[in-house]
């Protein structure tokens, strides 16, 4: 008989439910009893709807990220929040969100305000979690309290528990040493508590515990290697199982390293490591479980059961008992249920499973290998079909955008002529000062742009109302910047709700759910568009807008769209192509709207890539491969205009140093970065890299309400010019503004304009 467990359960709620509680919560509008419940209550409702499992994890709940669970869990608080007199629970949120509900600080006075924890992405997912921090002297106090009572809870309700853990090598390789001291150095006091959590887990009455250590599937250094084997021979006197959790990669080298630790289980993500999965029963221990994550946890797409009993079936034979099959990773990366759908397209709908309806394809696996496939036959057949269906649609696929697929050439993605001849035919044409100043796209969106969108999406405000009310903002975005004195305008961007929902609304072979939440840390969720068939564009996008907003001043307006790669990286893509093939989809459809743009006479297109880094691929050997499908999609899309036309792109980070050269590669005219909240420190990267176009470095960071001086943002921009040359740098923010108040955004714009007049005089 094999096994069913899964890694994890989305936490935030079908409806959200987590989201709202913890926000009423922050706002002191409900108690903090009321919250906890909220929390239990789901907990219990998410255990009974995975009842059906043979295992089922605990311990995946958490009130904002499982890092801070475990941090918490191992008693690694930073320094600032020791002491706190009030809840665990508030001080879990002051590390968190730098403080917790309005109404649970009572203790400001003693306890002062805190600067939240660092915030980064986990591995190649949208979900960030809050950084471990380290220092040397770090100690380490295990607090058993919440898996413990989390255990009880599930107990009580007659789960057959699995408790989830993070296992100590990812722990501290997530983590950061703020005293750059070597946090390896810190893994013998971290194993003290990790075994006092083991017995404590034992004492509980708990047989299998799941601990991940998703960094096997990295580039891992020699030491990091070896302190593997070390710590978990230290874990061999136990009395609970262990069941060593991999995902989001091939363990490729470290597979060895792997099935030779001491522990009872191996999981494998068998969706990108199909191919070790033989070797990894081969290679495990003869009393080993292997653990085959068969069904993607992190895609909303069915699975082809047939086609995985086809490889499952001869394993099962080969390990029987020890065989144990789970989705593949946790399901806290995909929605909670396809049910509540109701809106979504029949036939679309037809393709896809969210978590729950993955649980029940692996109980459907289970039955078949369990040897009762005739009780699962209508399940398998009713698959086959919905697989088949997909994979003939004439809205899958669509000749015309395969063909243009194929004509695709190097010539597609090559300028006319290099930037030193663009150049001054550009500025002849646009006629701009030195320090040229503009904006990233957005301006506030304010209650009313909100409001028209909300009523107009209800159908209770006409698409002619919708467009008086959305050209009124327009105008007043123009006004406000001419009034305001910058040189290259933007129309605001009050149509678009979101940068990839505006163009995927309007593009063949999209699709969008209803509930499709994904948690993206914290209350904070997203609902990627669902790519689904080839990418055609019907009609214009933007030039309406564009050419409006153009109409209303001699200013340069610049075209705003979002290049192919961020709407590739923030959907859910298709799994029956390479991400690249979609790429180059959304690249031609954006193509041929930076040719209308052109046409309708708009000088100044930028094309935004916020969301090109964080496509690189976990391993470093695969970012060239990465790098260069994504940055010939981008030139494709940007590069067919004349020579006279300019290009911008944006990026809104500026970890550089390791893609520099590809970014020059993209070959836009101006790049706008992030690098006001380093100081310009960021601009490192271009000491040892000469990059050859024109840079706008951000000088007003919109992530904080704080007004930059004028002095600030001429300090700054004199940093930016020790390294690249005045004459092509441009004065701009960070990134939109849109999550701004206008109340903020025209003195700190007031100050930019007058801090490039005084950059100006100076070079004179
Ligand atoms: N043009 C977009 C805006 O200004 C860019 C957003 C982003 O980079 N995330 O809102
Ligand atoms: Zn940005």
């Amino acid at each position: 008989m094999v096994t069913t467990h899964n890694l994890g359960f989305p936490r935030i709620g079908a409806k959200r439910e987590l989201k709202f509680g913890l926000e009423r919560y922050w706002k002191g509008e409900s108690s903090r009893d009321e919250l906890k419940a909220l929390g239990a209550q789901l907990r219990a409702r998410h255990w009974d709807q995975q009842k059906g499992l043979d295992l089922a994890p605990v311990g995946d709940f958490a009130f904002y990220d499982q890092v801070l669970d475990m941090s918490f869990t191992l008693g690694n608080l930073p320094a600032r929040v020791q002491g706190f007199h009030g809840d665990k629970l508030d001080n879990y949120f002051r590390v968190a969100r730098g403080r917790s509900a309005a109404g649970a600080e009572e203790h400001a006075a003693c306890c002062g305000g805190v600067a939240a924890g660092e915030m980064t992405k986990w591995f190649d997912t949208n979900y960030h979690y809050i950084v471990p921090e380290f220092t040397a002297d770090t100690q380490f106090n295990l607090d058993f309290s919440r898996l413990s009572g989390q255990l009880r809870e599930a107990q009580a309700l007659g789960v057959k528990v699995k408790p989830v853990i993070i296992g100590p090598l990812t722990y501290l390789w997530l983590g950061k040493a703020k005293d750059d001291s070597d946090k390896l150095a810190l893994l013998p006091r971290l194993m003290a508590v990790y075994r006092a959590l083991l017995s404590h887990l034992n004492a509980v009455g708990v047989e299998w515990v799941q601990i991940d250590e998703p960094i096997l599937v990295t580039e891992l250094e020699p030491a990091w290697r070896e302190a593997f084997a070390s710590a978990y021979e230290g874990f061999e006197v136990r009395s609970v199982k262990l069941l060593l959790a991999t995902y989001f990669g091939q363990l490729k080298e470290n597979l060895d390293l792997a099935c030779s630790l001491p522990v009872d289980g191996l999981h494998i993500d068998a969706i990108n490591a199909r191919d070790e999965v033989a070797r990894a029963a081969q290679k495990l221990p003869a009393q080993s479980v292997l653990s085959v994550g068969a069904i993607n946890g992190r895609n909303i797409w069915k699975t082809d059961l047939n086609a995985a009993l086809e490889w499952l079936a001869p394993l099962a034979q080969q390990l029987g008992e020890r065989l144990w099959i789970a989705p593949s990773c946790s399901l806290l990366h995909v929605p909670v249920d396809l049910a509540s759908e109701a809106k979504l397209d029949a036939e679309i709908r037809s393709w896809l499973a969210f978590a729950l309806q993955k649980l029940d394809e692996l109980q459907v696996l289970a039955a078949a290998l369990n040897g009762r496939r005739d009780q699962v036959a209508d399940a398998l057949a009713a698959n086959a079909a919905a697989i088949a269906a997909r994979r003939n649609s004439p809205r899958v696929n669509n000749p015309a955008v395969k063909a243009a697929i194929a004509r695709i050439d190097a010539a597609l993605g090559k300028r006319q002529h290099a930037y030193a001849e663009r150049a001054p035919k550009q500025s002849a044409i646009l006629n701009l000062p030195a320090y040229p100043t503009t904006t990233i796209g957005s301006f506030p969106q304010t209650a009313d742009i909100r409001h028209a969108r909300s009523e107009h999406k209800a159908g209770r405000l006409d698409d002619a109302g919708y467009q008086v009310a959305m050209r009124r903002e327009i105008e007043r975005s123009v006004r406000e910047q001419e009034a305001l004195g910058l040189d290259v305008l933007v129309h605001g961007e009050a149509e678009r709700n979101d940068m990839v929902e505006y163009f995927g609304e309007q593009l063949n072979g999209y699709a969008f759910s209803q509930f499709g939440w994904v948690q993206s840390y914290g209350s904070r969720c997203v609902k990627p568009p669902i790519l689904f068939g080839d990418i055609s564009r019907p009609q214009a996008m933007t030039v309406a807008w564009i050419t409006y907003a153009q109409s209303l001043t001699n200013k340069p307006m610049k075209g705003m769209l979002t290049g192919p790669v961020t709407i590739l990286n923030w959907s859910f893509v298709r799994d029956d192509q390479p991400r690249s093939v979609s790429c180059y989809q959304l690249a031609l459809a954006i193509r041929e709207e930076v040719l209308d743009l052109e046409k309708a006479g708009v000088r100044v297109i930028q094309i935004d890539e916020a969301a090109l880094r964080e496509g690189l691929p976990l391993r470093r050997a695969q970012w060239g491969e990465y790098l260069r499908w994504a940055v010939e999609s981008f030139r494709i899309a940007a590069n067919g205009v004349q020579d006279e036309t300019q290009i911008h792109t944006h990026m809104c980070y500026s970890e550089f140093n390791d893609i520099i050269a590809s970014i020059a590669d993209m070959d836009a005219d101006v790049i706008t970065i992030e690098t006001s909240r380093s100081d310009m420190e960021l601009l490192d990267a271009f000491d040892n890299f000469r990059y050859p176009n024109e840079i706008g470095p951000g000088v007003y960071d919109i992530h904080s309400p704080n007004i930059p001086t004028q002095e600030h943002i001429v300090a700054l921009m004199q940093k930016a010019a020790e390294r690249v040359p005045a004459g092509r740098l441009w004065v701009n923010p960070d990134c939109g503004l849109k999550t701004r108040q206008w109340a903020e955004v025209i003195p700190a714009l007031t100050n930019m304009v007058a801090a490039a007049k005084v950059l100006r005089s100076q070079a004179q």
